[in-house]
C-alpha cells in the first residue's frame, strides 16, 4: 500500500481508501489486484480548429475502471487539470458509488485537459464532437454512458449524442444529463443537489438537530453547489458563505438564493452580492456545515486544523485528502464521503437511461420519490454499517460498495 502524504495524486488517493477498506473487509490479493486497477483506458488526440483557423492540439481521456455490475457510467469534465490520473481516480469513485447505491452500472469517467473559458460556443462544440467521435469505439448504450461534470453541461450532452448517433443511429441512451427536449428526464439538472440534501436532512435528524438552526458553506455555486444551496435554503438550512472560481462572499443574515442565482446570470458570479471571502478563508468559515462543491484535495493537511464546520458534506468528488480525512476524524467531524452524498447524479442519470430504453418519460414527481428511496436507503445502510463496526461514514460506503463489487466480480469469474 502507497505510504500515506498529502501530496498524493487522486489516484492514490482513492485507491488507498480502497486498500484500507480491502483490509477491513478481508479481500483476497487476486481480487484486490483486479478492483484497485482501472479496465480499459484511452487517450485521444483533439485536433482542434480555432475560429482563427490556427490548430491546437488537445488531449481527451476515457477511462472505464470495473463493468462487473453493468455498463461503465461516468461524466465527462473540462477543466485544465484535468489528466489521466484524475480521470482514474473519479472512475474508480464512479464504481463505489454505483454499487453504495444500487444502480446497475460500472464506473469511468472522461475528461479533456482544456480551459474552456477561452473557447467560443463553435469551438466547444467542435472539441466535444471530436472527442466522441475518437472514444466512439469503445463507449456505447451498453457499454458506457456519458453524463455532465465539471465545465460540461446538457448542451455538452447533446452535441455527443448527435456524434455519436451519426455513427450509430439515434442513441439517447449513449448520454444521460442531455436536454429534456432529447429525451433528458426531467429532475436530473437538480439531482446531484437533491441527493446531497437529501442525505443530509438524515444526517442533521440523526444527530438530533434542526436545519433551521444551522449555517452552511457552499464552494462552487455551478450546477451541484447552486442546487444544493436552492434545496437547502427551502428545507431552512441558512446558507452565510458561498463561491465560484471567482472569489466568495458572506453574509451573516443568509443569502436569499434566488437573488444570489440572479446576479451570477447577470455578471457571471456570485462575487459582489456580500463581504468578500477568498475560497480558502470560506472553507474555514465559522459554520455548522461545509459543502465543498467544486474541486478534489481542497481540505489537506495544512488546512484540516482550521475547519471549524463539524460536519462536511463531500458534494465535490474527493475534496478531502486521505491525511485531512485522519486529522478530521481525531476532531471528531462527521463526514458524508462524496461516494454517498453526491450519487444522485447518477441515480437519475439511471433513470433517464431507462427511460430511454423504454421510451417512455417518467413525471418529476416520480423521478424525485425513487431518488429519495436510492438515496435514504444508501444513508441508512452505510449508517447502520458505521454504527456495528465502530467506524467512520467514509469506511462504511467503501466497505459496503467493495463487497458489491468483488461478489459480482467472483460471480462473472472474473477471479
Ligand atoms: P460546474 O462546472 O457546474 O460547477 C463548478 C463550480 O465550481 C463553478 O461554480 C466554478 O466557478 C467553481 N469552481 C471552479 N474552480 C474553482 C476553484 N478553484 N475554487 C472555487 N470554486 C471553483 O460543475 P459541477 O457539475 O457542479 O461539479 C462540481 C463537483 O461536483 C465536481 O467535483 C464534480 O465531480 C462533482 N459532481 C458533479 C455531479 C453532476 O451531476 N454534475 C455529480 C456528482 C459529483
Amino acid at each position: 500500500m502507497t505510504e500515506l502524504r498529502d501530496d498524493m495524486t487522486p489516484f492514490e488517493a482513492v485507491t488507498w481508501y480502497f486498500h484500507q477498506v480491502a483490509d477491513r473487509i478481508g479481500l483476497d490479493d487476486q481480487t484486490r489486484a483486479v478492483l484497485a486497477s482501472t479496465y480499459r483506458e484511452i487517450r485521444v488526440q483533439i485536433p482542434l480548429r480555432r475560429d482563427n483557423g490556427t490548430v491546437e492540439t488537445l488531449f481527451g481521456y476515457r477511462v472505464q475502471h470495473n463493468g462487473a455490475r453493468g455498463p461503465y457510467k461516468g461524466g465527462v469534465r473540462y477543466h485544465p487539470h484535468a489528466d489521466l490520473d484524475e480521470v482514474r481516480a473519479l472512475a474508480a469513485l464512479m464504481t463505489w458509488k454505483t454499487a453504495l447505491v444500487e444502480v446497475p452500472f460500472g464506473g469511468a469517467k472522461g475528461g479533456i485537459t482544456v480551459d474552456p473559458s477561452h473557447l467560443s460556443a463553435a469551438e466547444l462544440e467542435r472539441m466535444t464532437r471530436r472527442f466522441m467521435a475518437q472514444v466512439s469505439y469503445i463507449v456505447g448504450v451498453n457499454r458506457d454512458i456519458m453524463a455532465p461534470d465539471m465545465n460540461t453541461n446538457a448542451q455538452t450532452m447533446a452535441w455527443m449524442m448527435d456524434a455519436y448517433g451519426q455513427r450509430s443511429g439515434h442513441s439517447p441512451g449513449i448520454v444521460t444529463g442531455k436536454p429534456v427536449a432529447l429525451g433528458g428526464s426531467l429532475g436530473r439538472e437538480a439531482a446531484t443537489g437533491r441527493g446531497v440534501v437529501m442525505v443530509l436532512d438524515e444526517a442533521v435528524r440523526d444527530a438530533g438537530k434542526r436545519p433551521e438552526d444551522l449555517t452552511m458553506a457552499i464552494q462552487g455555486f455551478g450546477n451541484v453547489g447552486s442546487w444544493t444551496a436552492r434545496l437547502a435554503a427551502e428545507q431552512g438550512y441558512k446558507i452565510v458563505a458561498v463561491s465560484d472560481v471567482e472569489g466568495g462572499v458572506h453574509n451573516g443574515g443568509g443569502f436569499d438564493i434566488e437573488k444570489l442565482l440572479a446576479h451570477q446570470r447577470d455578471t457571471g458570479s456570485v462575487v459582489g452580492t456580500g463581504e468578500a471571502l477568498g475560497n480558502d478563508e470560506l472553507l474555514e468559515s465559522d459554520v455548522d456545515i461545509l459543502v465543498p462543491a467544486a474541486l478534489g484535495g481542497v481540505i489537506r493537511e495544512a488546512n484540516a486544523d482550521r475547519i471549524k464546520a463539524r460536519m462536511i458534506v463531500e458534494a465535490a468528488n474527493h475534496p478531502v485528502t486521505p491525511l485531512a480525512d485522519q486529522i478530521l476524524a481525531e476532531k471528531g467531524v462527521t463526514i458524508l464521503p462524496d461516494i454517498l452524498a453526491n450519487a444522485g447524479g447518477v441515480t437519475v442519470s439511471y433513470f433517464e437511461w431507462t427511460q430511454n430504453i423504454q421510451q417512455f418519460q417518467w413525471e418529476e414527481r416520480r423521478v424525485n420519490d425513487e431518488l429519495g428511496k436510492h438515496m435514504r436507503s444508501a444513508y441508512g445502510q452505510v449508517r447502520n454499517y458505521a454504527q456495528a463496526n465502530e467506524t467512520d461514514l467514509r469506511q462504511a460506503a467503501f466497505s459496503i460498495a467493495v463487497d458489491r463489487v468483488a461478489e459480482a466480480a467472483h460471480l462473472r469469474g472474473y477471479v
